[in-house]
């Protein structure tokens, strides 16, 4: 099956790269908000797992004086025009797009996928730091609003800047969770506190020390460092609105502390996403799709497809395309764009693959491809998977594996592959295949997930920017992107001016007849079709 990367791969793996010098990463990490006494915390690259990174751990205490520094700075942040933070973000852009070998470099160190894969971070980067610049005036500028009553109420909505807003990012896409929902809460006036993953913390500090560069006032963007178990309860105490990303398991807890404080939290949590091919699908086309769909990142990916769901008149030839397409996949190690498929990310994700993977085959599932790690490629490698013969007693039947396994099931009919795409507690996102857009479409309406796809994995939804993005279900609440995910960090307030005459009775005029001229008045509204 899959053999090693044509790039500088040994035995022991690439060493880092010459940008991520000892310097630049002491420089990174100076920019953690924790005492000068802090403990620390090494983190590993997971291609060789070596010793990366050594970080200040920040205490509780550490989080509230970060918040009460962002909530000094967060008013005068909210008080500088939208043409400012515009022009802020726009040179952001500019310069994750210049510097971008240094962010791939981190990305790979820190997460160990591939380069390509690291690219589409910065591709998205540079899609929402673009459409957020873009458009925040119009998401957040003044709204008239039609008044109570026609011409006599004025009536206008503004939105506020909730405050300080928590993220808290995970380990998966370094660059994109770290930089995506943050973007939209500094244009909307904000202040952010953020917690990253410790084992991706240098992205995220290299996204807010370009930031800094761009143009951004000092302590607008703080990042805090630390186990959830020790300072996620600072985190929820100060925040005025939570933005997460995680697993299921963690939003909720989230959502239920959010729930006690009374503030929104927005949560992007897990999946196990289904991908229908249906039975006039162009099988090459479908398998590419599959591969591009099911890997990407080790298929440590949210949006990744974990369930492929075939027309039975199509099974057999798709399958064979498929596990054709997947056997040649180069994995390994690289610095450079020669791997098609990288390394898991820690221990823990290697232990879940590999337990979730043996659990199926023990249980009489058949391994089309991959079904082991490669140790010899690095410590924390896992082959491209695919498994047929699944039922719903094997673990990964339903839970979430997080890693570049996929089961490949047939079906009878359009009704049956709905069926059995939707038999998940999860609703994050999915993709339908067909030759006819039409029928794909009307099908891809009724897989109940946040974003479906059509001849596409994930990108064409997760890149359609102006749209919302975002699970049903186990898999969250809340959307970003688009509208949703600006406006989401404001509080709407609306703002009602009465002019001459109000909905009290006029001097003069007795209240039984002052109600049978507003009632009057509403028939004729009605009849004149005023919405
Ligand atoms: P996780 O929930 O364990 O951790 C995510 C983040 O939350 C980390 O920064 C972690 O330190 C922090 N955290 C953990 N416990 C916390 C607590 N009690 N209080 C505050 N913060 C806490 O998730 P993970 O396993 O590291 O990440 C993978 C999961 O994330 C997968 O389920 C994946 O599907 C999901 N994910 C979803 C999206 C999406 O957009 N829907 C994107 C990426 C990843």
């Amino acid at each position: 099956m899959a053999t090693p990367s044509a790039g500088p791969t040994t035995a022991r793996g690439p060493g880092l790269p010459a940008s991520l010098t000892p310097a630049f990463l002491r420089h990174l990490t100076a920019q953690v908000s924790a005492a000068p006494n802090a403990a620390r915390v090494t983190t590993t690259a997971p291609y060789t797992g070596a010793p990366l990174a050594d970080l200040p751990v920040s205490t509780p205490a550490d989080v509230e004086d970060a918040f009460a520094r962002a909530r000094v700075a967060q008013q005068a942040w909210a008080a500088t025009p939208l043409a400012q933070r515009k022009r802020i973000l726009l040179r952001y852009h500019d310069l994750v797009l210049a510097r971008q070998d240094q962010a791939l470099d981190l990305m790979q160190a820190e997460n160990g996928k591939t380069r390509r894969d690291a690219f589409l971070e910065v591709v998205d980067i540079g899609i929402v730091s673009r459409y957020y610049a873009r458009n925040a005036a119009r998401y957040l500028g003044p709204k008239r609003r039609r008044g109570a009553i026609p011409l006599l109420t004025h009536t206008t909505e503004l939105r506020h800047p909730k405050g300080v807003v928590t993220v808290i990012s995970p380990w998966n896409y370094p660059l994109s969770m770290a930089a995506g929902d943050t973007i939209a809460a500094l244009m909307a006036g904000n202040a952010v506190v953020q917690k990253p993953d410790t084992q991706t913390a240098l992205t995220a500090l290299w996204s807010m020390d370009l930031m800094y560069e761009a143009g951004l006032p000092k302590d607008v963007w703080q990042m805090v460092i630390g186990r959830g178990g020790s300072i996620g309860g600072a985190l929820m105490d100060d925040a005025d609105y939570m933005m997460f990303t995680g697993s299921t398991a963690t939003g909720r807890r989230i959502a239920s502390d959010a729930g006690k404080r009374l503030i929104g939290a927005s949560l992007e949590l897990g999946g196990k996403n289904p991908m229908i091919v249906l039975d006039d699908a162009d099988i090459d086309k479908a398998a590419d799709g599959a591969v591009a769909a099911c890997f990407p990142s080790a298929g440590q990916l949210c949006v990744s497809v974990e369930r492929l769901y075939v027309a039975e008149s199509l099974h057999d030839e798709f399958v064979a395309a498929f596990v054709a397409r997947t056997e040649k996949l180069k994995i390994g190690a690289a610095y450079d764009y020669s791997a098609d498929v990288g390394s898991l990310t820690t221990p823990a994700q290697l232990k879940t693959v590999t337990e979730h993977v043996d659990d199926a085959v023990a249980k009489g599932a058949t391994v089309l491809a991959g079904g082991r790690a490669r140790p010899d490629l690095g410590p924390l490698f896992y082959e491209p998977t695919i498994l047929t013969d699944v039922t719903p007693e094997m673990t990964l039947h339903s839970q979430e594996t997080f890693g570049p396994v996929v089961s490949v099931y047939p079906y009878r009919d359009v009704d049956d592959a709905i069926r059995l795409a939707n038999a998940t507690a999860y609703g994050l996102n999915g993709s339908v295949w067909s030759r006819n857009g039409a029928r794909g479409r009307a099908v891809a309406a009724r897989v109940r997930a946040g974003t479906v796809n059509v001849n596409e994995a994930f990108a064409a939804a997760w890149g359609s920017i102006d749209a919302p993005m975002g699970g049903m279900g186990d898999s969250g609440l809340g959307r970003r992107h688009g509208a949703e995910g600006i406006l989401k960090y404001t509080e709407p307030q609306t703002i009602a001016h009465q002019r001459i005459q109000g909905f009290h009775p006029p001097a003069g005029i007795s209240p039984a007849t002052w109600a049978a001229l507003l009632t009057t008045a509403l028939k004729v509204l009605k009849t004149a079709g005023l919405r």
